[in-house]
This record gives structure tokens, C-alpha cells and sequence, in this order.
């Protein structure tokens, strides 16, 4: 017998994906096929990812429902002081507060995306989708810029794990490690090479979940594996097996901050107070003045 991640006993016998946790507590990732309570049925080979035993969630479970407690805290002030807002005369007052409770989340565009002339396309696509720029520059970074904005956090280095880790898996290979610090620390000494290597862009974009946004945009690590209409999934074509095999960070053009607390950490690497700019956009009214279209 297996059980849910509420502890209810698993509803199988069909052909499904979801969290399993047995009696001991661990949890797994079960990726279609099809199950019956006797273990599963069929001969295709299971997809089964450990994760988190502490919690029952997965790794990508648990940012998720960070980022949506910070939004719904942020939400909450945000309700008063538009509250107040809307009692005070005059609009600047209402961009200056609605601006201040926006989320805010840094892109960086990699070297390979500057030096393959994609800064604008890239910039058109987070413009267009409504999202407000609030700073913009080139930088040449140092060691210790890149060092700073990858953090080594226990969170990263089994997240980069486990993504690589499951694309093996899936593809049938054998993952060759076996310990996500030694692995973490080696992606991320890639990387710091790879960013210091030569001028990127970077920018804070603002809005209304705006990281979930942009990462929904941007699409998933492994560009060959990233959904069409992102701009991973349309612009790059890179994979785990051919980076790893060189020995390189996976060129995927972009990043973004994975949830709202990264994007805290990782916007003063790059920007100071004053670099981020506060100012009237079209869309703040357009988007989100309940009263515009009155006035
Ligand atoms: P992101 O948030 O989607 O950018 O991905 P991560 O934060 O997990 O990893 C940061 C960056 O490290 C990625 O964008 C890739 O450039 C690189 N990277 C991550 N995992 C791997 C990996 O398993 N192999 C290689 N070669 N590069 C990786
Ligand atoms: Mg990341």
C-alpha cells in the first residue's frame, strides 16, 4: 500500500504521474505508468525521483509554495496601502506605492545570448508580455559578482542535482554522481568561468508575480528540453549530455531568479538602491489602476 502526500492512501490503478510517500515516511516521484495498490503494472520502467523525506515535497514543490507565501505577504501590504492610496488624492502617490510592492526579479542575459545578438529579441519578449524595466546595463563581472550571485546554498546544489540527475534517468543513462556538493560546486565553478568570461547584460524587470512570470518565459534549464515559445526553448538548443561531456556550463542564454527570496539576494549583487528606478510607466494605469478607463 502506498500513500499520498497527505498520508490518504494513494488513488491508483490508472495511468498516472504524482507524489507517493510509503509507510517509512520517504517520498517519491512516480511518472506514468500505471500502478495498482499490488506495485505497478506493465513492463515500461518507472520514473521514480526521490525527494524531500522531511516534507513529502519535491524540490520545485517547496520553492513553489515559498514564492507564494512571500506574494501572498506582499499582496497583503500591498491591499493597504492601495487601500490608503485610493484615499489620498493624486496618481503619483498610487505608482509611487504600487511600485514599492511590485515583485521585482533580476535577468542576467549570459554571454552567449550578448554575443549572439539576442539582447533585444530577448528584451522585446519581457516588454510585450507587460512586464515594467526598472534597470538595464553591461557588465563585464568579476570573480567575486559571479561568486556573489551563485550562492552556494544547500537548496541550489540538489536542485542542480536532481534536474540533471532525472534527465539521465529518463534518457536510461547512468548519472556519474553520486553527491550534489560535489556536483553543485562543480557546476558553479563553470559557471563563475563562463560569466566572467566577457560582458552580459543585466536587468530587474517589475510586475505583478513577476518572477514566476519571467521564469515562465524563460523555460526550463535544458534548452532542448525547454517548451516552444519560451526563449530558451525557441533560441538555444543546448543539453545536459553535450555540456557535460565538455565540461561546461549548459549555454541556455539566461537567467532568472528562481523565486522571490533569490531575487532579494540577487539584485543588490548587481544594481545599487539608487540604480533602481522609480518612475511612471503606461502600463502601471493600463494594467493595474482599477480606475483608469474611468478617468
Ligand atoms: P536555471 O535557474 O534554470 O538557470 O538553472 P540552475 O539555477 O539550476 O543552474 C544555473 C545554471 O547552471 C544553468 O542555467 C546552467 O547554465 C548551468 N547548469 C545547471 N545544471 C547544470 C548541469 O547539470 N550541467 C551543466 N553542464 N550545466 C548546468
Ligand atoms: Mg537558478
Amino acid at each position: 500500500m502506498a500513500f499520498d502526500v497527505n498520508g490518504d492512501p494513494a488513488i491508483l490503478g490508472g495511468s498516472r504521474g504524482g507524489m507517493v510517500r510509503p509507510m517509512d515516511g520517504t517520498c517519491f516521484f512516480i511518472r506514468g505508468e500505471r500502478w495498482s495498490d499490488e506495485g505497478k503494472v506493465g513492463s515500461a520502467t518507472a520514473f521514480v525521483r526521490r525527494c524531500s523525506a522531511m516534507s513529502g515535497k519535491t524540490h520545485r514543490e517547496e520553492a513553489r509554495i515559498k514564492n507564494e507565501e512571500s506574494s501572498m505577504k506582499i499582496r497583503i501590504i500591498y491591499q493597504i496601502l492601495d487601500f490608503l492610496a485610493s484615499v489620498l488624492p493624486g496618481l503619483w502617490i498610487r505608482v509611487i506605492l504600487m511600485s514599492n510592492f511590485m515583485e521585482q526579479t533580476l535577468v542576467l542575459i549570459k554571454p552567449d545570448g550578448v554575443q549572439r545578438g539576442l539582447v533585444g529579441e530577448i528584451v522585446r519578449r519581457f516588454e510585450q508580455a507587460g512586464l515594467k524595466m526598472i534597470a538595464l546595463k553591461m557588465v563585464h563581472p568579476s570573480h567575486e559578482d559571479v561568486d556573489r550571485h551563485y550562492a552556494l546554498t544547500e537548496e541550489w546544489m540538489q536542485g542542480v542535482f536532481n534536474k540533471a540527475k532525472a534527465k539521465y534517468d529518463a534518457r536510461g543513462e547512468t548519472f556519474p554522481y553520486e553527491d550534489h556538493v560535489t556536483y553543485g560546486k562543480e557546476i558553479k565553478r563553470g559557471l563563475v568561468e563562463f560569466l566572467k568570461s566577457a560582458p552580459i547584460i543585466a536587468m530587474v524587470l517589475e510586475g505583478e508575480q513577476a518572477v514566476a512570470l519571467i521564469r515562465k518565459l524563460v523555460g526550463a534549464t535544458e534548452p532542448a528540453g525547454a517548451a516552444p515559445g519560451t526563449i530558451r526553448g525557441d533560441l538555444s538548443l543546448d543539453t545536459y549530455a553535450l555540456s557535460n561531456a565538455q565540461n561546461r556550463p549548459i549555454r541556455n542564454l539566461i537567467h532568472a531568479s528562481g523565486t522571490v527570496e533569490e531575487a532579494q539576494k540577487e539584485i543588490p549583487v548587481w544594481f545599487t538602491d539608487t540604480e533602481l528606478h522609480k518612475y511612471e510607466h503606461v502600463n502601471d494605469r493600463v494594467q493595474y489602476d482599477p480606475e483608469w478607463f474611468l478617468s
